[in-house]
């Protein structure tokens, strides 16, 4: 059974990540979506609300689950025994980085394969922090994130919640 790990911050989760996580969903038979706890950024949602907005949005892929984790990205793929991690790369802002962390994490766990997934054209250009920024303006978000998301950005930033 080939099992996949798709890690990532997920604040909130938009249209680009659900194309790489059902694209993955096809290639392997188990994908653990890990939804990372506290990254060195400053968040807009809790790590239940990203959990919760996630477990939504896969809720018709039968063999992908979604957890959070915390410490090492590989540690948390052992721990699970997966064989690969999954990462989504946009053209123009995600290269370098991936490449330096996949170096990393090689060292630190040889036996564990980064299969990266080129974003769709339509999704080249999404990200969480853009998508914050234009929710704060009330725009219409539908071609970006699924309804129940674009509905817990607006109490977010329109109503206090
Ligand atoms: P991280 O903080 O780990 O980069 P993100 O939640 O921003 O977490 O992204 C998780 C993964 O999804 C990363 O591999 C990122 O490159 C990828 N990703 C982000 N936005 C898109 C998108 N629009 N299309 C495809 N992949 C994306």
């Amino acid at each position: 059974m080939t099992l996949a790990l798709y890690p990532g911050t997920f604040d909130p989760v938009t249209n680009g990540h659900l194309d790489i996580a059902n694209r993955s969903a096809s290639l392997f038979d188990q994908l653990i979506i890990g939804i990372y706890q506290s990254p060195p950024k400053r968040l807009l949602f809790t790590i239940e609300e990203r959990v919760d907005l996630m477990t939504r949005a896969v809720a018709s892929l039968p063999n992908v689950q979604v957890r959070p984790y915390t410490g090492l990205t590989v540690t948390f793929a052992r721990s699970l025994g997966a064989q690969a991690i999954v990462r989504g790369l946009r053209m123009s802002s995600d290269f370098e980085r991936e490449f330096e962390m996949a170096l990393m994490n090689k060292k630190l766990a040889p036996d564990l394969e980064l299969v990266c997934l080129m974003a769709s054209l339509e999704f080249q250009f999404l990200s969480s922090t853009l998508l914050k920024e234009v929710a704060e303006l009330d725009t219409e978000l539908k071609e970006f994130v699924p309804p129940h998301v674009a509905a817990a950005l607006r109490r977010k930033f329109h109503t206090g919640g």
